[in-house]
């Protein structure tokens, strides 16, 4: 093996960072300029050129994909095993450093790495024992705090005291769980990079062994480390200038998790002799989307600045799609997609990028009705969400006394006091004479045989769902589905907690509703069963089966976040709207707001040769209607890289600006709305038809409100009031 595999498809400044001589190396570049490429064949350069062993190098990526692929092309590209080498993500090789160092780490052998519902459930456990108040101080924000705390490096005995209540009673939790893990022996997520850095800071041998050892450590996505992991980074590389980073300033995305934009400043603080190295050119994208993602990330202030150009040519524009409704955004992605597919391309080709993890079930709905394969990564199936699950076990319940899965699911969640020793009373009962839970619950009720607080508990669980039974009598199966998501308490527990994942659930819950109102129940087909059951089978059939494996060809589903660092040919990034993408909270708030216009930088540099985006003039999500605004960063789009698609040819563009020309006005069926035709809209008040288009429920009609301007509505869902 020569150099030349290693060099030769290279760019002058990637060689020059390649080939550079061990030190500090800032490469700070633009999406899709060969960062990557660089830091794996940095490492073969080392390898091969420099004779460095594969067990002197260290590498840290954001992902296990990630990780995993750079180990293969480093293999590839050496023809050798690189199994020695130290790759992986910060929490993979703080796990696998903690093994080797459990003494030095002052952890058992046998330490357990808790994952964050665990980390949650013994907060809460430990709340509980301590008496506070879950209502008052909801768990969810205590973990939120105590992950924080140990990003930056601090213990409970490093937060000075306070007479602040709220931070007192934060602390002391604080405090008691890392005695609770101390004495169990486990560590959560956050612990594992606080532990590994203490471990290395405070032994020195283990610190001049690692140093020794790590000749060069490289790291992909720098903009992305948070306090805790530079500064393991720095113990292991300062004042040895080996520290190689690549990274773009403009892909900062994780600033709401703790990430700090201002490593990059720090790090040529730090390292006054590192050498900079910029890589100007794109070999990812067309010229147009490329112009386009440099026209957004412009908008930004306070870039380190940076300039991408490329040598391929222009190729297509951007397409935009203005959709009616959330429906029919699903509708045209898949309906592309399977045009792209008939053209004889690949399926994996294909990404859906959205913000928030709740507009997939759309996607994955239309997906499956079309029977094409798909994989949703980071995060899971709509369907085989924990809270969707929660809300379904009750409906089952409700259905079928007997679903003993559904009873453990929910008899204690959200939590009401009944304990793991009542439940095991239960379970024994009812095996011993061969009952279901539920038979045995009533029964124990019956003959008193609990203490009156574990019987009160259970009571209040069988009158819940007795009243529910019956309040959800003779409702449409999304009232029910509303019923039980509302007065189960399910809502109001995950909206109690704080954090994004708390947030996500809730709004799940609602998209559920959503879910069964959009359900079409075939009475024919049903063969007798009942609308609610069909909708439940519906619902365990969608999350088993049809779920592409990785072998498969499969469209790939993500959101914005997880779509770092990939490449797709062609790339969907739906629901551009405000209040969505950008997040709402997002809006009022400069600093976050910059942040999703980079996470808008990512989704749209992601593809490589066609982009779609595409945002819904009406959109019901989280169980309410809205009828959203295009999202600002369309309109920071230059107009030049951007089509607006036309599905039919009678459709001028719903385009805010654009008086349409009254010359391609088409009439609808319904002929209840003319051009010109005045009209009232509870929500946008009075305004003139402007176009009718589409037939049936299909049917829609473009308006221009006198005070909000121009909006394309459904007319089955409008309610609209002819003056
Ligand atoms: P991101 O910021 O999105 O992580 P990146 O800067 O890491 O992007 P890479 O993923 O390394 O960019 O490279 C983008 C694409 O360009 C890849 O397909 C890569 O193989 C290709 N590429 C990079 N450099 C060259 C080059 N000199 N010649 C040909 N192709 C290249
Ligand atoms: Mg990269």
């Amino acid at each position: 093996m020569d150099i030349t595999a290693i060099i030769d498809s290279l760019n002058d400044a990637q060689r020059q960072a390649v080939s550079a001589p061990a030190r500090a190396m800032l490469v700070l570049a633009g999406a899709g300029s060969g960062k990557t490429r660089v830091l794996v064949h940095r490492i073969a350069w080392l390898i091969k050129i420099e004779h460095i062993a594969p067990h002197n190098i260290l590498a840290v990526t954001f992902t296990n994909k990630a990780a995993k692929e750079m180990r293969g092309r480093v293999e590839d590209l050496l023809n050798i095993s690189a199994r020695s080498m130290w790759i992986g993500t910060f929490h993979g090789l703080a796990h696998r450093f903690l093994r080797q160092h459990n003494e030095e780490a002052k952890l058992p052998s046998t330490f357990q790495v808790i994952d964050s519902d665990d980390q949650l459930r013994l907060i809460k456990r430990l709340m509980k024992s301590m008496q506070i108040d879950d209502k008052r101080w909801p768990a969810k924000q205590i973990v939120w705090f105590i992950n924080a705390q140990k990003d930056e490096g601090r213990r409970a005995k490093d937060i000075p005291e306070t007479q602040d209540l709220y931070l007192k009673v934060q602390l002391s939790i604080y405090r008691a769980y890392e005695e609770l893990c101390a004495r169990s022996g486990l560590v959560d997520f956050a612990e594992l990079l606080l532990k590994a850095h203490e471990t290395l800071r405070d032994n020195a041998e283990l610190l001049a062994f690692y140093r020794d050892r790590f000749k060069q450590v490289h790291v992909d996505e720098f903009q992305d480390t948070n306090t805790i992991q530079y500064a393991w980074l720095r113990l292991l590389t300062d004042g040895q200038d080996n520290l190689f980073v690549v990274g773009d300033d403009d892909q900062s995305i994780y600033g709401w998790r703790g990430a700090k934009i201002e490593n990059m400043f720090n790090f040529q603080k730090h390292y006054p002799n590192h050498q900079l190295i910029r890589l100007e050119q794109n070999y990812r994208s067309t010229g147009n989307i490329l112009k386009a993602s440099n026209a957004l990330i412009a908008c930004n202030e306070g870039r380190m600045g940076k300039e991408l150009h490329t040598d391929s040519g222009e190729g297509d524009l951007i397409s935009l799609y203005a959709a009616f409704n959330e429906q029919d955004e699903a509708y045209f992605v898949v309906e592309r997609i399977r045009q792209w597919v008939a053209e004889g391309h690949s399926r994996a080709d294909v990404a859906i990028l959205y913000r928030s993890n709740a507009q997939s079930r759309q996607f994955e709905e239309k997906l499956m009705a079309t029977g094409t394969p798909y994989r949703v990564y980071g995060g899971l199936r709509f369907f085989d969400r924990l809270e969707i699950k929660n809300a379904l076990a009750y409906l089952y319940l409700m259905a079928h006394k007997d679903n003993d899965a559904a009873f453990e699911r929910i008899i204690n969640t959200p939590t009401r006091g009944v304990g793991a020793k009542t439940l095991e009373t239960i379970r024994e009962l009812a095996k011993r004479d061969n009952l279901t839970l539920w038979a045995a619950m009533v029964e124990l009720i019956r003959t008193e045989h609990f203490s009156p607080r574990a019987s009160n508990a259970l009571k209040s669980f069988a009158v819940l769902i007795n009243k529910l039974i019956k309040a959800s009598e003779g409702l449409e199966l999304y009232e029910q589905v509303k019923l039980v998501v509302e007065d189960s308490g399910l809502l109001a527990f995950h909206k109690k907690e704080k954090g994004d994942k708390g947030e996500a659930r809730a709004e799940n819950l609602e998209e559920l509703v959503n879910a069964a109102r959009q359900f079409e129940y075939d009475a024919e087909s049903a063969e007798g069963a009942s609308e609610l059951d069909v909708f439940l089978a519906h619902a365990a059939l969608e999350s088993g089966d049809a779920q592409g494996d990785e072998f498969e060809d499969c469209v790939q589903l993500m959101t914005l976040h997880s779509a770092k660092g990939l490449e797709f040919p062609m790339v969907f990034m739906v629901g551009l709207e405000e209040g969505l993408f950008p997040s709402q909270q997002s809006v009022d708030d400069p600093g976050r707001l910059e942040e999703e216009r980079r996470l808008c930088y990512v989704g749209m540099t992601r593809a490589m040769r066609l982009l779609y985006m595409s945002y819904a003039e009406s959109r019901r999500l989280y169980g309410k209607e809205n009828y959203p605004r295009p999202s600002r960063f369309l309109k920071e789009i230059p107009a030049e890289q951007l089509q607006e698609i036309r599905v039919r040819a009678n459709v001028t563009k719903p385009v805010a600006t654009v008086k349409p020309k009254m010359g391609t006005v088409a009439l609808g069926s319904s002929g209840r709305y003319k051009l010109g035709q005045r009209v009232r809209h509870v929500k946008f008040g009075e305004g003139v038809v402007l176009q009718v288009d589409g037939e049936g429920t299909q049917e829609r009609v473009q308006i221009n409100f006198a005070s909000a301007g121009m909006k394309w509505l459904m007319l089955s869902y409008a309610k609209l009031e002819v003056l």
